[in-house]
């Protein structure tokens, strides 16, 4: 069989443990993948690139243009850029594609209806990184939107909804404030909707759309947004299904394309084999698919369901009334092996 090579870069804080529970799920799957470990982050930066990436790492990224990546810590209020921006915004990858799921009843959630995608913009908005000191006591972040960059991201949500069967595209934005810039983002939707008429449209002030997410988040389908919106609200919408270690995402570009969970590198329990690994587990299923290998892809999914099915649960979802066991990192990894 065809072997696929995969960059791979563990990450730092619970990123290590996460990955080495996906890549022994992966190997018991016989996925046929051949790892390409890329080093990425504080020691790269430490070591003088300055942008956290070392330099083979980029060769081996444009030779594999898949990447499998855990979290990474950024520093806050100071240090070096975020490495995670910097490997979205140099390879293009323009679209970033977050499924919410709730698993009830086995994984405790107030909405067991709740199915939605985030498809959020990934270059672009408060994130382009146009920062700057203007006195000692006022700063400046630029809010960069292009029309080029709104078409392409609006585009791949109805073209997502009509792959995926899904019935309904909400934009959201603060257009009532920002109009220039978030007035752009929803006139390319209004735009683009009329070549989409069998998608259903509306367009919610990102307010009271974040409000409706944390309140009824099944009323929704597929959302699209900006950056900085798309961040937060996939973080709501993760834990209403249960707990931001159950996501995945995939960031897409024209040339490329990199996976991870959404949550970040959990310092707060770093270490302790108490990790989720169903976030990046999820994204491998997402890095499965995109490689077409739909078989592999199916049969980890329906392994790590049936797992949780079971009621064999991590600390993050472990709740007396719905689950059976509460597992570590590595022990969770063993029962979705033994259920492949
Ligand atoms: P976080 O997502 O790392 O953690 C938030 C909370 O959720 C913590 O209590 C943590 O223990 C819990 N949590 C997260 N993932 C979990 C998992 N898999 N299983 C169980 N519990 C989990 O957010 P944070 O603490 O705000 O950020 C920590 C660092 O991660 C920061 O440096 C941030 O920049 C970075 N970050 C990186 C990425 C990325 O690599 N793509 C994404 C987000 C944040």
């Amino acid at each position: 069989m065809e072997q696929y090579a995969v960059a791979c870069a563990s990450g730092d804080g619970i990123g290590p443990e996460i990955m080495g529970a996906v890549q022994r799920i992966l190997a018991a799957a016989k996925a046929p993948l051949t790892w390409r470990p890329v080093e990425l982050g504080k020691a790269v930066y430490e070591a003088g690139q300055s942008s956290g990436i070392a330099p083979e790492a980029w060769a081996t990224l444009r030779e594999t243009k898949v990447l499998l990546k855990a979290p990474l810590t950024t520093p806050q209020g100071g240090g070096y850029k975020s490495v995670n921006v910097t490997l979205r915004k140099s390879l293009g990858l323009y679209a970033n594609v977050r499924p919410c799921v709730a698993y009830a009843p086995f994984v405790a959630t107030k909405h067991p209806n709740l199915d939605l995608v985030i498809i959020r913009e990934n270059e672009e908005d408060l994130y382009a990184g146009i920062e700057h000191r203007q006195t000692d006591d006022v700063v400046q972040c630029l809010k960069l939107i292009s029309r080029p960059g709104c078409e392409k991201i609006v585009r791949y949500a109805f073209e997502y909804a009509r792959k995926n069967n899904r019935s309904k595209v909400t934009c959201m934005t603060k257009d009532n404030i920002m109009k220039l810039t978030d007035g752009l983002f929803r006139q390319v939707f209004e735009e683009v909707s009329l070549e989409y008429l069998d998608i259903q449209t509306e367009h919610m002030i990102i307010d009271i759309g974040a409000a409706r997410i944390a309140d009824t988040p099944e009323r929704f389908d597929v959302i699209v947004t900006s950056n900085l919106y798309g961040d937060i609200i996939s973080d709501i919408a993760a834990q209403v299904a249960g707990s931001v270690g159950l996501a995945g995402s995939a960031n897409i570009g024209e040339h490329g394309a990199l996976f991870e969970a959404i949550h970040g590198s959990a310092p707060d329990i770093a270490g302790q084999d108490l990790a989720n690994p169903s976030g990046l587990l999820q994204a491998a299923v997402q890095m499965l698919v995109h490689l077409n290998l739909p078989d592999t892809a199916t049969l980890v999914h329906n392994a790590w369901l049936k797992t949780l099915e079971e009621g064999i649960h991590t600390a993050d979802i472990f709740r007396p009334e719905t689950s059976k066991a509460c597992v570590g990192t590595q022990a969770f990894a063993d029962a979705v092996i033994a259920r492949l």
